[in-house]
């Protein structure tokens, strides 16, 4: 399919010639580009200073060799990479994610995204992203510190409070965020703000642990109550996923007065009609890191299913993808739309391909796009920076408002920006739109490199 306007066409030509190989990341910048069509067309300013070509070539990519010792003194060699994707609005900022999915494409996706996220939350922050191909999984303790240590080794080259901003991602929790902060400190001789998702005892915030989860929830309510005068209160929800963002999704989600009945990982998912038990699922996947199945050891009346994609296959009101990207395709997405789902709403980024945001959109159920419902975290991290700027932290009634405000503000400006742009409640095109703007002002006023 091709863009109405022929300035699309030409720019993601070049895109997908330049990218090619890379599925994530093409498959991210056309859901961009469909969308901004209408803003294209009413603003010619944007063709005039070529802003949609460069705001879809990162300004810088980094790649690295990373090569550790295992505990068995043989030498591994992962690959390190950080995309430093657009900083008209300030600072690039995004997490790092390990996992051995991890590849130029994912990273280039998950940054091009970053861009809007972050302007969408109204904190001045670019966009960046980062990772390695590694994998966490049956590594020890020294393992993954050692692994921390020589990755930062060379990312400290390229990061910087005032220059970028990593925190966690897929992978990346407080306990690799400390060793690798352990090693930008050691190498640089400097207590910065430099990465974010920090322990509440070396400078972390309050309430970022949680920020994700929270924010998907504060935004879902907000969509719920504008868009159709429904609260949370009574629905089923299913979450996928039972890292960081799905535990405390689905925490602010009974919190709010639903029944969260199902949660999954990579290799299967379990079912509670009656409601998950959360604090074993913490125990499970927070203190013992192991999997979602030992859940139906544990507590009677649920059952667990081999296989994390049969999860939308469950009936609900509600359903949170917080595991990964194209976790949902077209006919799960029709499954969700049959058992009469009535919103959908982002918890990772990308998980719905794009057949099944059509279905979402064709059925007009409500749904809330990863770079609007999902942003309360980078958004907390913004508040972290802050507050290591000013020395000084806030505690966590003053955090968590300001994140349920920004999660407001943001499920406000990208309805808006529906409604100026002829497609009142469609958000991927408002959220879209809506971060484009300040980015594509901030690119214009400040000139082209010659
Ligand atoms: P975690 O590593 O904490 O958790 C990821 C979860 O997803 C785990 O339960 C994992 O299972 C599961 N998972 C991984 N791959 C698959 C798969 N193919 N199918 C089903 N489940 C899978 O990561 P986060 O919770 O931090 O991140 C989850 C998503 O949220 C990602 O898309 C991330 O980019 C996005 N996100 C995260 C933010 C954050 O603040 N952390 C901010 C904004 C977005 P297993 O335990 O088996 O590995």
């Amino acid at each position: 399919m091709s863009f109405k306007s022929a300035y699309l066409n030409r720019v993601y030509e070049t895109v997908s010639e330049r990218n090619s190989g890379e599925p994530e990341f093409l498959q991210a910048v056309r859901e961009v580009l469909e969308s901004l069509e209408p803003v294209v067309e009413k603003n010619p300013e944007i063709e005039k200073n070529g802003v949609i070509e460069r705001i879809v070539e990162p300004e810088r990519f980094i790649q690295f060799r990373v090569s550790w010792v295992d505990d068995n003194n043989k030498v591994q060699v992962n690959r390190g990479y950080r995309v430093q994707f657009n900083s008209a609005i300030g600072p690039y900022k995004g997490g790092l994610r390990f996992h051995p999915s991890v590849n130029a494409s994912v990273i280039k996706f998950l940054g091009f995204e970053q861009v809007f996220k972050n302007s969408l939350t109204g904190l001045p922050m670019g966009g960046g992203k980062g990772g390695s191909d590694f994998d966490t999984k049956g590594k020890s303790d020294a393992e993954i510190m050692r692994f921390c240590q020589s990755f930062m080794t060379e990312l400290s080259k390229h990061i910087g409070a005032d220059t970028d901003v990593p925190a966690g991602d897929i992978g990346v929790g407080a306990r690799e965020v400390g060793y690798l902060f352990g090693q930008y400190k050691r190498l640089r001789n400097e207590f910065t703000g430099v990465l974010t998702g920090k322990g509440l005892t070396y400078g972390g915030s309050l309430i970022r642990k949680e920020a994700t989860g929270y924010g998907l929830l504060y935004f879902t309510d907000e969509m719920l109550k504008n868009m159709k005068n429904e609260t949370l209160k009574g629905k089923k929800v299913v979450v996928s996923g039972s890292g960081n963002v799905a535990i405390y999704a689905a925490e602010k989600a009974m919190e709010l007065g639903a029944t969260v009945i199902a949660m999954s990982d990579s290799t299967g998912y379990v079912h509670s009609p009656n409601g998950i038990n959360l604090d074993v699922v913490k125990q499970i996947k927070e203190v013992e890191r192991g999997r979602i199945s030992e859940y139906v050891k544990r507590v009677e009346g649920a059952e667990y299913f081999e296989g994390c994609r049969g999860i939308w296959s469950i009936k609900c009101d509600i359903a949170l993808p917080c595991a990964t990207q194209n976790e949902i395709n077209g006919e799960e997405a029709q499954m969700l739309i049959d058992n009469g789902v009535i919103a959908v709403a982002e918890g990772a980024n990308m998980p719905s391909t794009p057949e099944a945001i059509e279905v979402y959109l064709k059925n007009g159920i409500m749904y809330g796009p990863a770079k609007a419902a999902n942003a309360g975290g980078v958004a907390t991290s913004g508040l972290e920076m802050s507050q290591n700027s000013m020395r000084y932290s806030w505690t966590s009634e003053e955090v968590d408002a300001k994140l349920k405000d920004i999660m407001v503000n943001i499920f406000h400006n990208a309805y808006n920006a529906s409604k100026q742009y002829g497609d009142e409640g469609n958000l991927v095109l408002g959220a879209n739109a809506a971060g484009f703007d300040k980015v594509a002002q901030s690119m214009i006023a400040q000139g082209i490199a010659y």
